[in-house]
């Protein structure tokens, strides 16, 4: 691919549209400049086009795709997580490496069509054979990623528990990082497999109910040392903290902040149920947390506290289970879950729709500690293409673009992604035109 400037009729830029703006792409598909195109240089009109960072969604687990219309009929009336999660552990023991390949591949390319360019794949499900402790399915996450051409940053998890005290079974064994020692060679075979450019890595130790909290602490520390990403799973249900405080004597927010040196390297998922005083802690130290509306209203979560902590929030959106793939649903219902708890609106800021924005675009880059997400030089030419001339769109302003995105848009007005610069069409335009 040559250097090119791509000109686009609407540029995102500090959190707003802005008129005729180029950007320039260059040959190994990084943004190098944004601004006048000079005369004489040579262009790709993208008329009728606003281009958007790509969103990265920052927590997926692939294989929950084959849920889908499976994990929603409660015979009884008394569906929770805990149903939900047999569910999945019945999808886990089915699954081999053809059937997994198919599953993630087919997430990945569906997560591309909603704007997805770049995802933080939380993964736990390693072995083909858990009693050789093979990590056989690591390379299937790979290779799905590479099927789909997503950006990829493997977030290699460790899972040791059923939970305080209690061993692995059934088709948890699957997920069983084995003991620490077993657990970095793993990292480092991950490592050994990724290009570094559109494939990256990080760790994620599962949870307090699957990770003893000493080895938690220390994976944490290792981490740090490595310089990595560590992202983990906090207080989604009310049964797993009252098991925690029941084990220490404290829940799992408290023995976070007691045990790690926490910073910005560490994003904590979910936070449902996390006091708002710990929340802003959280933030304070720089952490960020990950977000999954759309999954934790299918599972009957909570809405977290965040309309009780201050302006300071660090938030990155995540799909999770992949029941639905639709970023822009799932930032409308972050900001809505908020306005049905508290009766109230714009809790998220003045514009709501600027801060969920954010989340899924620079938040979830600096999560996942990749050069993306905004549309500034230095960061990969990953987008979204807005067809400004679909109908859902009639009538709106470049002003108004981003609520009208947020608040009353599909994934039908995403006709194209790009990744580092290389543009791949979803669906076609109102206009007829292409890329
Ligand atoms: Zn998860």
């Amino acid at each position: 691919m040559s250097e090119r400037w791509l000109a686009p009729e609407l540029t995102w830029r500090d959190g707003a549209f802005e008129r005729l703006l180029g950007v320039r792409v260059d040959a190994r598909g990084r943004i190098a400049e944004v601004g006048p195109i000079p005369a004489g240089a040579t262009r790709e009109a993208l008329p009728g086009v606003a281009l958007l960072p790509g969103f990265v969604d920052v927590h997926s687990h692939a294989f929950q795709r084959g849920l889908r219309g499976r994990g929603d009929d409660f015979p009884e009336g008394a569906g929770s997580f805990w149903t939900w999660r047999e569910a999945m552990y019945g999808l886990v023991e089915s699954l081999d490496e053809r059937r997994l390949l198919a599953l993630a591949t087919a997430t990945f390319r569906e997560m591309r069509a909603a704007g997805i360019t770049a995802i933080g794949e939380f993964h736990y499900l390693h072995h083909a054979d858990p009693a050789a402790l093979d990590f056989a399915f690591d390379a299937v996450i790979v290779e799905a990623a590479r099927a789909a051409g997503i950006r990829l940053v493997l977030l290699q998890s460790y899972y040791r528990a059923g939970g305080p005290g209690r061993p692995l079974e059934g088709g948890q064994r699957r997920f069983d990082g084995g003991s620490p020692e077993r657990f970095w060679r793993s990292v480092e075979a991950v490592e050994a497999m990724l290009d570094g450019e559109r494939e990256s890595f990080g760790v994620a130790p599962h949870s307090y109910r699957a990770v003893d909290r000493g080895e938690l602490a220390a994976l944490h520390a290792e981490a740090l040392r490595r310089g990595l990403v560590v992202h983990l799973h906090l207080e989604e249900q009310v049964k797993e903290i009252d098991e925690l405080v029941a084990a220490h004597g404290r829940t799992p927010s408290e023995l976070l902040l007691e045990d790690l040196d926490l910073g910005a390297e560490t994003t904590l998922i979910h936070c449902t149920h996390t006091p708002a005083a710990r929340l802003a802690e959280l933030f304070r130290h720089g952490a960020t947390v990950g977000l999954c509306p759309l999954t934790e209203g299918n599972l009957g979560d909570g809405i977290p506290a965040l309309r009780e902590t201050d302006g300071h929030r660090r938030l990155a959106l995540g799909s999770d289970s992949n029941l639905r793939l639709s970023m822009l649903e799932n930032l409308r219902w972050l900001e809505y879950g908020q306005r049905l708890a508290s009766e109230r609106r714009g809790l998220l800021g003045e514009r709501p729709a600027l801060a969920a924005l954010a989340a899924a675009t620079e938040g979830g880059a600096r999560s996942l500690a990749i050069p993306a997400g905004a549309i500034a030089p230095g960061h990969w030419a990953d987008f979204v293409a807005i067809d400004l001339g679909h109908p859902a769109l009639a009538q709106v302003t470049a002003a108004g673009l981003p609520e009208a995105l947020v608040f009353g848009c599909g994934d039908e007005v995403i006709f194209a992604t790009a990744i580092g610069g290389r543009f791949e069409e979803h669906r076609p335009r109102a206009s007829g035109r292409g890329a």
